[in-house]
């Protein structure tokens, strides 16, 4: 099972939930960049082998919480073997942990004989994360509510140049460091012309992630002078992404970037909806 990576192209906070979570508006697109996830049923109690000694290799993981919560919910009785390749990079605003723990929900339903139905599988990944539930469906859409109210939308394939510095930045410690009276938020958009990204595309949260790391500044100049079509951050932060027209063009730019950048870069193709995963990995590589 592949579990894609996602950009938010736009991502808007529009307030503060009593219960301290945010609620936002969204756009998020999939991308054929992914971890691998292999699932099987057997023995006793929940194994998880994962290939990145420094993600938690036991209960704190979110693939072993997914089959936990799968087995409290279905009375599945079979012990789960997980085992997880990553490829996204973790806590890079690309939502690679909630992906992970959607594909869990996904393999191990498909293995149980679809014992549960969309609308619960849609419930337990909530409890899992505001991100989970879009990993069901691994297509384009606006989220609401804290993002996991979701309404699919039309995007096209865009090619994704992936920039990562290499510092993790975690979430929580973005939202906590936002400051929803301190300034302009970005406009309110209800019209995402797929045409015209360069129109809306923004992300509240990019200010937070700027703040902590001011060279991702530089980045965003950086991705924009080598062709970009518009550029922004994912998620909390702290991965850029350039839109492009085309494979080759993205391509180039990173060939371009890694001439003095030394972190990460990868080009993706953006999921535009349901599609065999065996044609992913031909859209995705490092650079
Ligand atoms: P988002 O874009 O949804 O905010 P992210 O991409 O910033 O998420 P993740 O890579 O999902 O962040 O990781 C966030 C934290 O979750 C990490 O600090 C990591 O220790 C923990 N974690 C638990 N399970 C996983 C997993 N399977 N993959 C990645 N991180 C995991």
């Amino acid at each position: 099972m592949r579990c894609p990576a996602k950009v938010n192209l736009y991502l808007r906070v529009v307030g503060r939930r009593p219960d301290g979570y945010h609620e936002v508006v969204t756009v998020m697109q999939p991308l054929a960049l992914a971890d691998v996830l292999t699932v099987t049923l057997g023995g006793e109690g929940i194994s998880l082998t994962c290939d990145r000694p420094e993600l938690p290799q036991g209960e704190e993981n979110l693939v072993w919480r997914a089959a936990r919560q799968f087995q409290e919910e279905t009375g599945l009785k079979q012990g789960v073997r997980l085992s997880l390749a990553k490829q996204i990079p973790v806590a890079a605003g690309l939502g690679g942990g909630s992906s992970d723990a959607a594909g869990t929900l996904l393999a191990l339903n498909d293995l149980a004989g679809k014992p549960l139905p969309q609308s619960r599988l849609h419930r337990l990944a909530s409890l899992l994360g505001a991100d989970v539930p879009f990993f069901l469906a691994r297509e384009p859409a606006v989220g609401r509510g804290t993002g996991t109210q979701l309404s699919a939308v039309t995007l096209l394939p865009y090619w994704y140049l992936l920039v990562n510095p290499g510092v993790p930045l975690s979430t929580r410690w973005v939202y906590e460091n936002l400051d929803l009276a301190g300034g302009p938020t970005l406009p309110a958009s209800q019209a995402w012309d797929p045409e015209h990204p360069e129109t809306w595309v923004g992300n509240d949260l990019g200010k937070v992630a700027l703040k902590r790391f001011p060279e991702l500044a530089l980045l965003l100049a950086g991705l924009s002078e080598a062709g970009a079509w518009c550029q922004g951050i994912s998620g909390s932060g702290p991965t850029l992404f350039g839109l492009f027209r085309t494979r080759e063009a993205a391509h180039q730019a990173g060939l371009r970037l890694r001439r003095t950048f030394r972190g990460w870069l990868a080009v993706a193709r953006g999921l535009t909806g349901p599609e065999p995963e065996t044609t992913w990995e031909q859209y995705a590589w490092m650079i």
